[in-house]
């Protein structure tokens, strides 16, 4: 099995959110090895797409970033959390996102220098205290970007106003040159969530985050898996495991290198695959490594071709009640 990555959509989703983010810049959130698409090819493709801020979780994924951006565009949303990881941002220039009193210490005491700041406006997840802001240890900080995190962009639900509200309250303090509060489902909501930075992830990568963009965004991520053998079967000849398909005529049949071990096709509650975008319906019990499908609608397919696996990440997110977030992330695991 592969991974196809259909860059032009990547880059076409990326423009579609910087133009909602109206006058603030869209950055790209690239951690998890960008939402499992691989960081190696889809940083490339942001950054000629003119994506200026890359954001990781952790110190051991800036560094394939950094093959591909300068260090100083990267931030560490997890921080700095002791020396080495301090010394080791100073010294790549990688910029940490603060997170707390003692992160900021921290990277004052091993040098400092330009930085970002997480201000919590009601996750508790990572983040200064509103409280915290005001301590100072953080006005002694050169900070670049000062940000929080929406929890529930998602849903049209009191708590994305609070945290607007708290957000604004926190930026009023911190001396920061810019401020960003949106991720993906954030940019929907409006001119005030935007400030001068959004952060979309999930939307980059295909997803629906909200329904407002459906049609925009376009499917990036495609998995798909090489066709081993075709066969034709004449009346009565049986397909897999138990009989459960019997031909009731002669047909032309393919078996496809995917099957129940790849851990995907549990999610596809439609069954079929995909080729050339004509259907190609599956016949019998699927295998632990293959699927047997009718391939009359495409008589073209060669073996050695490859298929393609419905992937319309909000389509299959209703039906495996997997998020969407999920659903890319696992893609990482088993192809490649
Ligand atoms: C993951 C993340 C994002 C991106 O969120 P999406 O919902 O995937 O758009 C933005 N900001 C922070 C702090 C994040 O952790």
């Amino acid at each position: 099995m592969r991974l196809a990555l259909d860059q032009s959509a990547l880059a076409e989703n990326w423009r579609y959110l910087n133009r909602m983010s109206g006058s603030a810049q869209a950055g790209a959130a690239v951690k998890a090895d960008g939402y499992g698409l691989g960081a190696d090819r889809v940083v490339p493709v942001l950054r000629d797409a003119g994506v200026q801020d890359f954001f990781v979780a952790h110190w051991s994924e800036a560094h394939s970033v950094a093959r591909h951006i300068p260090a100083h565009r990267i931030s560490v949303l997890h921080g700095a959390v002791n020396r080495e990881e301090a010394e080791y941002g100073i010294r790549h220039g990688i910029r940490p996102v603060i997170n707390s009193l003692h992160q900021a210490r921290v990277w004052q005491e091993s040098g400092g220098g330009l930085c970002h700041v997480m201000v919590d406006s009601g996750m508790s997840r990572l983040g200064l205290s509103l409280e915290d802001v005001s301590d100072p240890v953080i006005a002694a900080l050169d900070i670049d970007l000062a940000m929080s995190h929406l929890a529930s962009a998602d849903e049209d639900v009191a708590q994305n106003a609070l945290q607007l509200e708290r957000s604004r309250a926190a930026f009023a303090q911190l001396p920061a040159r810019r401020f960003s509060l949106a991720n993906s489902a954030g940019i929907m909501l409006g001119r005030d969530y935007h400030f001068d930075l959004t952060r979309p992830g999930l939307s980059l990568y295909g997803g629906i985050a909200r329904p407002e963009m459906a049609g925009n965004i376009r499917q990036v991520a495609i998995p798909q898996a090489a066709v081993i053998q075709k066969r034709r079967l004449q009346a009565g000849d049986s397909v897999g495991y138990n009989a459960r398909f019997v031909a009731p005529g002669p047909m032309n049949v393919a078996v496809i290198s995917l099957g129940y071990a790849d851990g995907l096709l549990r999610l596809q509650q439609t069954p079929y695959l995909e080729f050339d975008r004509k259907k190609l319906p599956v016949l019998g019990n699927i295998s632990m490594d293959m699927t047997i499908v009718d391939i009359g609608q495409a008589p073209d397919l060669r073996e050695g071709d490859w298929v393609n696996l419905p992937y319309d990440l909000r389509m299959v997110s209703d039906r495996s009640q997997l998020s969407q977030y999920e659903l890319l992330t696992i893609l990482g695991l088993r192809l490649r």
